[in-house]
């Protein structure tokens, strides 16, 4: 298997798109639609001895543009089979109606989250100036945990791990040391992945995604490789500091609540964050609300319309994210 670096000057910095070669050439994500990335992944495949059109299948692990962009386009000159978990595939297809429903409930959040009009105006031109990184529609096969995908000489499994994205999948192979996988945005080896903000349609974003944290714990595959920056060797170890991360953040959230009082999401994120511009004027709120979500599920929070409240003054940060135990 073969890494190959994208640019990507628009969100988390770089992406890695991976090469599977073998009787079914198979690329596992493929970054943002433009020409430099283009160039990136001509050059990539070039280098190891392909073109596009050698390539038999794509396998995509979440909806995000900057690992499906080139999807279309890789598709109409090679033939492949493009494979993405039932969740984002309408997404990754650019079905109207999946789009138009997904910017229903983001413009619906974003009210709700209180983000200020002039904020709100930055976003919204950020966003509508993206639309073109999403790349040409994609003929999507459909998977689902669990699905078998040939690639290479070898096949993936599926695993769905939901949180960052609805359908965020990885895909599980056997690797020089044991079981490995390619994980997207899943886990991140520098940074926690944003929960919340970068997929809408999320329900308890939160909960949904400390149960992909935990599920990756249980799986304690020997590496993971991540769409953004090197390979993980620990991949359970990352998870349970990332599940850390979480505990920590919902601390500052119920301090945030008990020092300033009620407060909607735009203004926890002001006070975690500070000043936000471009794509964190929706990361930020977002992560906020998806913490605010959880504590209010777990009954210490109380939510009136916008604003959220502190209703449980001996509220404990250990006892509502759960860090998960190592199982080895
Ligand atoms: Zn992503
Ligand atoms: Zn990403």
């Amino acid at each position: 298997m073969e890494r190959i670096p994208l640019g990507n000057t628009v969100f988390e910095g770089r992406n890695n798109a991976y090469l599977i070669p073998g009787d079914r050439p198979t690329l596992v994500d493929v970054g943002v639609a433009t020409d430099a990335v283009r160039q990136d992944l001509h050059d990539g495949l070039d280098a190891l001895g392909y073109d596009v059109a050698d390539i038999d299948a794509i396998v995509l692990t979440h909806w995000h543009a900057d690992h499906t962009g080139l999807a279309g386009e890789v598709q109409a000159e090679s033939d492949a089979a493009v494979y993405v978990h039932e969740d984002d595939a309408a997404l990754v297809a650019g079905d109207e109606d999946a789009l138009a429903e997904e910017r229903r409930i983001s413009e619906r959040r974003f009210e709700e989250w209180g983000i200020p009009e002039e904020p709100l105006d930055e976003l919204t031109t950020f966003l509508g100036g993206h639309e073109e990184l999403r790349g040409d529609t994609v003929d999507v096969t459909p998977v689902t945990d669990g699905d078998r995908i040939a690639a290479g000489d070898d096949e993936l499994e599926v695993v769905h791990l939901p949180g960052h994205a609805a359908g965020l999948s990885a895909y599980a192979f056997d690797g020089d040391d044991g079981r490995e996988a390619f994980v997207g945005d899943a886990i991140l080896p520098k940074y926690t992945p944003n929960v919340g903000g970068a997929d809408l349609r999320v329900d308890r974003p939160l909960a949904t995604y400390l149960d992909s944290l935990d599920r990756l714990v249980d799986l304690d595959f020997a590496r993971a490789w991540p769409g953004h920056r090197d390979s993980i060797d620990d991949p359970a170890a990352r998870a349970r500091v990332i599940a850390g991360h979480h505990r920590e953040r919902t601390e500052r959230v119920l301090s945030v609540l008990d020092e300033h009082g009620p407060a909607d999401a735009w203004t926890v994120s002001a006070h975690l964050f500070g000043d936000l511009s471009n794509i964190h004027i929706l990361h930020g709120p977002g992560e906020a609300f998806a913490h605010l979500d959880h504590l209010v599920e777990a009954g210490v929070v109380e939510q009136d319309g916008s604003e959220y409240a502190l209703a449980a003054a001996d509220a404990e940060a250990s006892e509502l994210v759960a860090v998960p135990e190592t199982k080895r």
